[in-house]
């Protein structure tokens, strides 16, 4: 394992070893020089850039920077939020990614310098790239909803990135009284996982159903649509009629301002004081994109989708929640699917080849109860350098299915979580 924090030694002493090991390949020409490849964000689609690239080519030298020592993993948080599992079975080490011969250094990546090549992590410590992927995940727009700053998120979590947020969340509900007020703000699109505020709603609802069943539970919506809406709202009806209740962007949903001091959320109609106040802000890609130059004016990464190489600075790639992916939705599906896109294409790249064009898959499960599973899939392919769905391709889960179907689909949620979760970290 080398998961540690960065000296200029360390990197020195895996640059020798990474040269020294490069050795044993045979092409000369490159085996002198192994071709450098640094990827920023230890996530679903960081984490699985690093590891395809070892698999495609070991000779390729990779450098995974990483925050954190552990990820915490969002998919099934919705979860743990709703007290039907522990954070700790969203957790993973990077030990056997390290293992997989890749340079594992935790730091926070803080300057690109695209013209040198190089990037900066932590205390100062400079790593030199033939080509750089950043895997950044999302950041909260702090300024873009009145009164949601960082103290506000201790009183009113927005649970959207794992771990203590997540915790607070689940803590609040806990200590709620029965018959209090949980208040849900979603944001409009784009953002992480649009079915998610849906899942949690739902999962919420559930655990007031069983645990405090005076309660209520009040989505507020800066959207008319969403995610599996009909799915959602035909389980709603049949699970929680009376106690969760939608407000769409055209019936007043669209919270305007927060007030910490009070709990309450407000929108243009009305102000709604909460027991408990789940705030889903706006985001944008992680604050290193912005840093690099690879975001535009929306926040977000314009990327090629064959080679998902930026489209505003060259030798610097994009993959996952980062990026403007068309019509992918930001899931750790997708993050998945187009890290190893990337990582093909990069490997081309690097040998003066060609990449070929992909087709992209993703699926998104969501819980409605913990017996209770629905989905999403859809099939996507660069047109016009925009990816775009593949008619007659993907689609939902039927919308008459019967119960065994539902529970079927929940067992088939978790599979997913456990086969994802090894791929990438196991
Ligand atoms: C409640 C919830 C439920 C969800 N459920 C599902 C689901 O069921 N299915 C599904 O497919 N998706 C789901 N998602 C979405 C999924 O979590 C994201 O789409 C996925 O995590 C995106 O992967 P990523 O690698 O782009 O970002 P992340 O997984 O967030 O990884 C980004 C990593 O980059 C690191 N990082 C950021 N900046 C730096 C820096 N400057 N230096 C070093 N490291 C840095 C971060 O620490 C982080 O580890 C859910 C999300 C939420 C919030």
């Amino acid at each position: 394992m080398t998961a540690r924090g960065t000296t200029r030694r360390d990197v020195v002493k895996s640059a020798a070893a990474l040269t020294a090991s490069a050795a044993f390949f045979p092409r000369p020409a490159i085996a002198q020089n192994p071709p450098r490849v640094v990827v920023v964000g230890g996530g679903f689609a960081g984490a699985t850039v690093a590891r395809a690239l070892k698999k495609l080519d070991p000779r390729i030298a990779v450098t995974l920077v990483e925050v954190n020592r552990t990820f915490t993993a969002c998919p099934f948080s919705n979860g743990v939020i709703a007290g039907l599992r522990d954070l700790s079975a969203q957790q993973f080490s990077y030990e056997k990614v390290a293992g997989d011969g890749i340079v594992f250094t935790v730091g926070t990546a803080n300057v690109v310098d695209s013209a040198a090549r190089s990037l900066i992590v932590g205390d100062g410590v400079r790593l030199q790239y033939d080509r750089l992927v950043l895997a950044p995940g999302i950041d909260i727009r702090w300024d873009a909803l009145p009164g949601y700053d960082l103290a506000a998120a201790e009183h009113m979590p927005h649970a959207w990135k794992a771990g203590e947020q997540t915790l607070l969340l689940r803590r609040q509900l806990e200590a709620m009284e029965d018959g209090g007020l949980v208040v849900i703000s979603a944001p409009a699109n784009p953002f992480r996982c649009p079915p998610g505020p849906y899942e949690r709603a739902s999962l919420i609802a559930h655990y007031l159903k069983t645990k405090k069943p005076r309660s209520k539970l009040i989505i507020l919506d800066a959207k008319d649509a969403f995610s599996k809406q009909k799915l959602f709202q035909n389980a709603w009806k049949e699970l929680y009629p009376d106690l969760l209740e939608w407000v769409s962007l055209s019936s007043g949903g669209k919270v305007t301002a927060v007030e910490p001091a009070t709990n309450s959320i407000i929108t243009d109609f009305a102000r709604h004081e909460a027991k408990v106040a789940n705030v889903i802000p706006p985001q944008k890609a992680g604050r290193i994109a912005e840093l690099a130059g690879v975001a535009d004016r929306s926040g977000w990464c314009p990327i090629d989708p064959t080679t998902f190489e930026s489209k505003l600075v060259p030798n610097i790639h994009v993959v996952g929640d980062a990026t403007i992916a068309g019509g992918m939705p930001k899931s750790a599906f997708t993050a998945n699917a187009q890290a190893k896109v990337c990582a093909a294409a990069l490997v081309r790249l690097i040998r003066g080849e060609t990449p070929d064009e992909p087709k992209l898959i993703n699926t998104c499960y969501s819980l409605v109860a913990p017996d209770y599973g629905i989905h999403v899939a859809g099939v996507y392919r660069p047109v016009n350098g925009v990816l775009t769905d593949v008619e007659g391709s993907g689609g939902v889960s039927a919308i008459d299915a019967p119960p065994a179907t539902r529970a079927m689909e929940a067992n088939f949620a978790d599979g997913w979580f456990k086969t994802i979760t090894n791929e990438v970290f196991g």
